[in-house]
């Protein structure tokens, strides 16, 4: 049996309102809704949000007696309000692993505790070229040398705690989504180029009226981006779980962006042989255009889910992600090939 066809325009466009959800880490619930409401779409599947706030998708397939898991994060690198600085300005905490100098300059918004979403952007402390001169390119890139200059007027620590704004309140980067000749520029592809992939499969699957062979759960984690979404919210039935993230673009890597990388080795180790393999032979059968290869400095759900003492075999697979935990890329065509694959995987 072939693959049913990938609906190419609903994968970007869901990918684009996605991208455009804001969902740091701790602040994802928006990102989490958004996926729900999509899913929702399909009397078959039973959605269900866990304690920790992830979406799980329950969906009956054509038996029930191996089910499994695919798992693929909604969460985002970001940051949070550190501290109000005596010039109104904000000093932040970063989420994850972000890195300064990838948001240098990016406009940001800042969700208030009442609600309020405060607009502003990212700066060196001395970002004047005019005033601090050399200073500008030798200061370190970090949360003592920046802040955030909100568009708002504010001179004082009062006047921006009159805003609402408080130690501990979220911030979302902008992603500056585009596409372009098949190419997806954004932040944050990692991961929501794979929940996408995963939603655009369900979404073919059902338009070709095939279910899954076994039932599966889908677990659309929320705090991936600091190493333990995964760690609970997956049925502990389940014998196999196909993590679905990206594949680590540049030099010396296999992957690239129009293909599908299947990941054997991060920094969490090796990934379950034999699921592995069974994965190398749907994409062989099926003509699905993948890459073998390791990632040097990656962990993973499914490691997560593995480090919390989770028993089934774990792979990982997704599309090439260039200049990835940065301002990321990627092409339709890597896209296409793990969306295929996630299907191929659910109706064998
Ligand atoms: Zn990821």
């Amino acid at each position: 049996m072939s693959l049913p066809a990938v609906d190419t325009e609903y994968l970007l466009d869901f990918l684009t309102g996605l991208l455009n959800t804001p969902s740091p880490t701790g602040y994802a619930h928006q990102a989490i809704a958004y996926t729900q409401q999509a899913l929702a779409a399909y009397p078959d599947i039973k959605l269900t949000l866990t304690r920790k706030g992830a979406l799980v998708a329950a969906w009956q397939g054509e038996h029930s007696n191996s089910p499994r898991a695919l798992t693929a994060h909604a969460d985002t690198l970001g940051a949070m309000v550190k501290e109000i600085k005596s010039n109104g300005r904000l000093k932040l905490t970063n989420i994850g692993s972000l890195v300064w100098n990838s948001v240098e300059t990016e406009g940001c918004t800042v969700f208030t505790r009442h609600g309020a979403a405060i607009r502003g952007s990212l700066l060196l402390n001395k970002a004047s070229a005019h005033v601090f001169g050399k200073e500008l390119t030798e200061l370190e890139r970090n949360g003592e040398n920046m802040e955030v200059r909100l568009d708002v007027r504010t001179v004082w620590d009062d006047e921006t705690r009159g805003l609402g704004i408080e130690v501990g309140d979220f911030i979302a980067f902008d992603p500056r989504v585009e596409v372009t000749n098949g190419f997806i520029r954004s932040r944050h592809l990692d991961d929501k180029a794979c929940v996408a992939c995963i939603a655009a499969a369900v979404k073919s699957l059902h338009t070709a009226g095939l279910k899954p062979l076994q039932s599966t759960f889908i677990h659309i984690s929320n705090y991936e981006e600091v190493g333990h979404g995964a760690s609970a919210g997956i049925p502990p039935e389940v014998g196999e779980v196909l993590t679905v993230d990206m594949a680590a673009v540049g030099e010396g890597q296999t992957s690239d962006e129009f293909h599908a990388t299947l990941c054997v080795k991060d920094s969490g180790g090796p990934y379950h042989h034999g699921l592995s393999q069974r994965l190398r032979d749907l994409a062989d059968e099926y003509g699905i255009a993948y890459k073998v290869d390791t990632y040097p400095h990656y962990g993973s759900d499914g490691e997560a889910f593995w480090r919390s003492g989770g028993d089934a075999a774990v792979a990982l697979i997704g599309p090439g992600v260039d200049a990835s935990h940065n301002y990321e890329r990627t092409h339709l065509e890597a896209l296409i090939a793990t969306t295929q694959w996630v299907m191929a995987y659910l109706m064998n």
